[in-house]
């Protein structure tokens, strides 16, 4: 096992991995930037080294800082978390060179999956289900139009080095296409300095259902059943679920085991997220993650995994703790991700946090690194807490929900504590007929004109 392990991230998730650490007995190194010198994550953690200035490109993106912050400490394993350089090959083959385990894939399988089309290429090959689309990245107009015109329209114009929803356009008629193309290029180039873009079928109504699993590197994986994030604005998860209101246990199973085996082939190591879109009882590829997610905790209330704990084993070579038959549905678990930000205008809030009161008690977890008199920089980004909550039903989850979201407390800054009073209390999301573009018509709509 790892003697100590420095964690390059900030937030809830470095205080999410530190927890894991200092249960399985190892040192943990937190690295922050100046705006972070009074973070939690700081305070917690048995070491800590400066990296630079707030900026993220300075601090947090650093790679020279942070192999300089390993060797200073002797740290001697790195967990990304997610976000900064959770997803970058290069970070993971320069620890490689330096003999530092990155706990994380191969730096291989971050690469292919890092490129949509690659990906998709790759899932294709493995016998996961696609979407349909062109064979690989379009460069020509002319050939655009040819294939959406045989996948039929509305199509997608994606961005292949895409994230966080960017570089992304609907095209509904031969017209639209060809400024889709452009626009997307453009977005793609600013935003990712690549150019390339593909085309697929735009669905119409899908929810978004993604599987989370685990692999050993060494053939074995497994799956731990899957979570819906179909609740989404501007492409960006807000609630996520467990198990998906739309799946029946054979369904689950079915989709489960096309993962698990196409992870085994793979060789896949570490924890992983294949996210599918879900239409007419049809999955349908979209990508993959190569890290921990946000949502995680969906998947630990349900299944009572440590998926952070996993991934350190796997990274020190000490194999899967679970099995296959181990991984149990048990009960309903929901997630909110509550953002500093106006519930309804979505504007940033940063600032000084004066009473902070977490909810509490049976099937409530709280991952947070806020605390009373913290001052939540603008540099990164608004995630103030995450609110789980477990029960054995989904009608004792939203009603849990509902009495753990009228407890919390945060003052000094805004939040979007309101948007997830209001949308527990909603029919539709309690009868979990919702898909991905259900929160913002509801937004549209004036859905939260009067917020609970
Ligand atoms: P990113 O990496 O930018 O997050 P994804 O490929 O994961 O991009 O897609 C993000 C979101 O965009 C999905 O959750 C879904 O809401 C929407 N989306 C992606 N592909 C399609 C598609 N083919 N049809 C309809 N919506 C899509």
């Amino acid at each position: 096992m790892f003697d100590k392990v420095l964690i390059a991230n900030r937030g809830e998730i470095a205080l999410r991995i530190l927890r894991a650490c200092k249960e399985l007995g190892i040192a943990t190194v937190a690295v922050h930037s100046t705006a972070d010198a009074d973070a939690m994550h700081v305070k917690l953690a048995d070491e800590s080294v400066c990296i630079g200035p707030p900026a993220p490109r300075d601090s947090y993106l650093n790679i020279p800082s942070i192999i300089a912050a390993c060797e200073i400490t002797g740290a001697d394993a790195v967990h990304p978390g997610y976000g900064f350089l959770s997803e970058n090959a290069r970070f993971a083959e320069v620890l490689e060179k330096h003999k530092i385990a990155f706990i994380g894939p191969t730096s291989e399988h971050i690469r292919t999956m890092g490129d949509k089309i690659e990906a998709k290429r790759t899932a294709k090959a493995l016998g996961i289900p696609v979407v349909p689309g062109s064979e690989g990245g379009i460069t020509d107009d002319v050939e655009a139009k040819r294939v959406a015109a045989s996948i039929g329209y509305p199509v997608l114009v994606k961005a292949a080095a895409g994230g966080g929803g960017r570089g992304m356009k609907v095209a509904r008629t031969e017209d639209d296409l060809v400024e889709a193309l452009q626009t997307a290029r453009t977005e793609a180039k600013a935003a990712f300095g690549d150019d390339a873009v593909y085309l697929e079928k735009y669905l119409e109504k899908p929810r978004h259902i993604e599987i989370q699993v685990l692999g050993d590197g060494k053939g074995d994986a497994i799956h731990l059943v899957e979570r819906d994030c179909s609740l989404q604005r501007r492409h960006q998860k807000v609630w996520e679920e467990g198990p998906s209101p739309a799946l029946n246990a054979e369904a689950r199973d079915k989709i489960g085991m096309v993962v698990a085996n196409a992870m085994k082939k793979l060789g896949y190591r570490g924890a992983g997220t294949i996210e599918f879109l879900y239409e007419n009882g049809e999955f349908y590829f979209i990508e993959m993650n190569t890290r921990i997610q946000v949502e995680h905790p969906v998947t630990e209330m349900i299944t009572g995994i440590d998926l952070v704990n996993e991934q350190i084993k796997v990274a020190a070579g000490a194999g899967l703790s679970v099995k296959q038959s181990d991984v149990k549905v048990n009960g309903h678990a929901i997630e909110c991700r509550v953002n500093a930000e106006h519930p309804a205008t979505f504007r940033p809030s940063p600032g000084l946090v004066s009473y902070f009161h977490p909810p509490g008690g049976l099937g409530v977890r709280v991952d947070s690194a806020v605390y009373q008199g913290y001052r939540i920089p603008p540099n990164y980004d608004s995630l103030v807490a995450k609110l789980i909550v477990h029960g054995r039903t989904r009608n004792e989850c939203l009603m849990r929900l509902r009495r753990a979201l009228d407890e919390f407390v945060v003052d000094g800054i805004e939040t979007t504590l309101p948007l997830f009073r209001t949308l527990v209390r909603n029919a539709e999301i309690q009868d979990g007929l919702y898909d991905i573009h259900w929160l913002e018509k509801f937004l549209k709509n004036g859905g939260m004109d009067n917020p609970v």
